[in-house]
């Protein structure tokens, strides 16, 4: 009549990411061959994405694209977004995976080396997060497997860098919440006369290259005339484009 002893008790393994049961050749794995295999796919997508994110940024801070020589314009190419220019800075998706490959140096029992150039330690995720991300990215992949099978907290990881792949992709989605910034005022001039000016607040979208002022109706079409709008504004001392998002 005894019942048997543990069958009540007992929890079949489950993948801690996504709390599917474990197959019994995956048992001792901390995650799922499923989560390794999403993971690695976004993994894989990730140098891209972030390749295209920091080349936007330096458009939007004004700089040129990284190869197109050293001196930046200080005119931006393109308005500023916020989540781009947070996203592509130090402290963005560098930083990130620097915390994951620091987690998981750390569970491997492997020494975290400090980048030197051998007089100065330095932080390359911090100073040039565009070169160090596809370091990161590499490390990652290649111990990705390892980590699933060893690491006990790989759940919140498998998460973060999911959420790092989404925030990129949505950032640079031109059909999700396309943002609107604040780029100044409408320096033209619409009595010679009097020199009156416009000076209607303009807004740029990320998901078009024309700027209409929703006073005069003046269009800006692209980079060049984008840097003539920049030109003018300065040269009748108007407010220009800021890092403000419009509300
Ligand atoms: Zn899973
Ligand atoms: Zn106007």
């Amino acid at each position: 009549m005894s019942e048997s002893p543990d069958l009540a008790d007992y929890e079949w393994p489950a993948c801690l990411a996504c709390h599917q049961d474990l197959w019994e050749d995956e048992t001792g794995r901390y995650a799922c061959r499923p989560c390794e295999n999403r993971t690695h796919q976004r993994l894989t997508e990730l140098p891209g994405l972030f390749a295209r994110l920091h080349t936007t940024a330096q458009l939007m801070r004004g700089a040129r694209p990284a190869g197109a020589g050293t001196s930046g314009s200080p005119t931006p190419a393109i308005p500023p977004r916020i989540d781009v220019l947070n996203l592509a800075s130090a402290g963005g998706v560098a930083t990130r995976l620097q915390a994951i490959e620091d987690a998981w140096r750390k569970a491997f029992g492997r020494r975290i080396e400090p980048a030197s150039d051998g007089v100065r330690i330095f932080a390359p995720w911090r100073t040039t997060p565009g070169r160090a991300v596809a370091g990161q990215i590499e490390f990652l992949i290649i111990n990705l497997q390892r980590a699933c099978e060893t690491y006990e907290s790989i759940d919140q990881d498998i998460e973060e860098i999911r959420r790092i792949h989404a925030e990129c992709s949505n950032a640079l989605n031109p059909n999700q919440r396309p943002g609107r910034v604040k780029i100044g005022v409408c320096p033209v001039v619409l009595d010679d006369e009097n020199e009156l000016r416009c000076a209607a607040q303009l807004t740029a979208s990320t998901s078009s290259f024309t700027v209409r002022c929703p006073n005069c109706q003046t269009t800006w079409d692209g980079n060049e005339e984008w840097k003539a709008l920049h030109r003018a504004q300065r040269e009748a001392l108007l407010p220009t484009a800021g890092l403000t998002t419009a509300a």
